[in-house]
């Protein structure tokens, strides 16, 4: 007997014979002796429409309420679904976030989980009742209802994995796996057997949103062994695990692309000491976060160029802060762009094989794809360029690195 946690996206629960469908993947698992907790994410396009609603009322809502309104999703899917068991014959009971409880810390719109009290759940498991509980909820500090982020079912389920010591936690979703880029974008894209947690933090972090980042650092730090998997058909899926348990070690394994960001340029900024602090230091304070930076050298000492890139829903922002302020910092211009886009090569061989970032270079070069900006790490290169030659660039690369299925 194994303890199992299930977890299935928001098109696995889209409609009503979707969460039969998934009531039987569920009790085909309990007919298997084992004891199961199921985590679900509201149904399809639900959450959006959440999001859209606060959006209309007021565009900076306060942000308990925004909680208040786009947890609401989660209930629904988690009654749905433990009637559809009942219907089956299987025990099974939904669970609020706050009826487990799963505490949370107070940042509401993207709370971190801090504990799950898994007591009542263990016992009523280990006496035949599978929990339903719904992802993407917590308990705040402030007695609360916090959400975790898009995506955060994800991470609400291998929480409760490792919480429960449970034996895997299998994430269903739309895709039989994790793929060596996007399936939806690159039709030869490849199904891999297994990838590294630190590989899937990458690629998770970098914008393949087949996992929340979040939820991958959890499995890492637990080793929580989860399995990406498709809940429409049978078939094996990827198992997220350590890099020793991968025998054929590619040199890339992945190739991610976010559309999330936006450059901003400061022309002619003065260059002397103190310039990027007293730049990046008002977006700190603004909570802007800085992704990518490249500055030049100055030809004639004093001015320089600065360009960096920042989440696109912060953009609006970092231009006011940085516009106000434009007097002190002495730049003359502030040039914002928000149609780039991010691509990212990723592989652990990364760090004992020379010429990656030169074949990403060279392969965007032949399909005169303009780079924009840089960055390395010990196992990923990424290239801002623009957002028009995503498609372009993401099937060049998967093809120069011998991905192609
Ligand atoms: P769910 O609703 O089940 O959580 P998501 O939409 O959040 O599903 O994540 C699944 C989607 O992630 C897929 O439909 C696919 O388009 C996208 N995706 C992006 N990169 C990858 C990748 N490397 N491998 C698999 N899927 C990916
Ligand atoms: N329903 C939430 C969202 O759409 C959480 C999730 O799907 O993981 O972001
Ligand atoms: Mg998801």
């Amino acid at each position: 007997m194994a303890r199992i946690v299930m977890k299935f996206g928001g098109t696995s629960v889209g409609d009503c014979d979707r969460i039969k469908n998934v009531a039987r993947r569920v009790k085909a698992e309990v007919d298997r002796g084992n004891e199961v907790a199921v985590v679900v994410s509201a149904m399809s396009g639900v959450t959006n429409q959440l999001v859209d609603y606060c959006k209309q009322i007021a565009p900076l809502h306060d942000a308990r309420e925004y909680d208040t309104v786009v947890s609401t999703g989660e209930q629904v899917t988690i009654g749905l679904l433990s009637m559809a068991l009942q219907e089956l014959g299987v025990q099974a009971r939904s669970w609020m976030g706050w009826q487990v409880p799963i505490l949370t810390d107070g940042a509401h719109g993207k709370a971190r989980i801090e504990t799950i009290e898994t007591g009542e759940l263990e016992r009523r498991m280990s006496g035949g009742q599978v929990a339903v509980v719904a992802g993407f909820q917590g308990l705040g500090p402030d007695n609360r209802v916090t959400t975790l982020g898009r995506g955060g079912s994800d991470t609400s389920a291998v929480a409760l994995a490792a919480a429960l010591k449970a034996d895997r936690c299998d994430i269903y979703t739309d895709v039989d796996g994790v793929y060596t880029t996007d399936p939806r974008i690159v039709a030869k894209a490849r199904k891999l057997d297994k990838i590294t947690y630190e590989e899937m933090l990458e690629l998770a972090s970098l914008g393949a949103k087949v996992l929340q980042t979040r939820s991958v650092e959890m499995a890492m730090k637990h080793r929580v062994r989860v399995q990406v998997l498709s809940s429409f058909v049978d078939v094996p899926g990827t198992l997220v695990c350590d890099e020793e348990e991968i025998v054929e070690k590619e040199l890339v394994s992945g190739i991610a692309y976010s559309r999330d960001e936006a450059k901003i340029t400061l022309v002619r900024v003065a260059d002397r000491p103190g310039v990027a602090a007293a730049i990046f230091g008002p977006l700190a304070d603004a909570n802007v976060n800085v992704d990518m930076i490249v500055q030049n050298v100055s030809e004639d000492g004093k001015h320089t160029d600065l360009t960096f890139t920042v989440g696109k829903a912060d953009l609006d922002r970092a231009t006011k802060v940085l516009s106000e302020k434009q007097a002190s910092l002495g730049y003359e211009r502030l040039v914002p762009d928000s149609n780039v886009v991010k691509i990212s090569v990723i592989g652990v061989g990364m760090r004992s094989h020379a010429g990656v970032a030169q074949k990403m270079f060279s392969t965007l070069a032949e399909k005169a794809i303009n780079i924009q900006v840089i960055t390395t790490s010990e196992i990923k290169v990424s290239v801002l360029v623009a957002e028009e030659y995503t498609e372009l660039a993401l099937r060049a690369l998967h093809s120069a690195y011998g991905l192609d299925a």
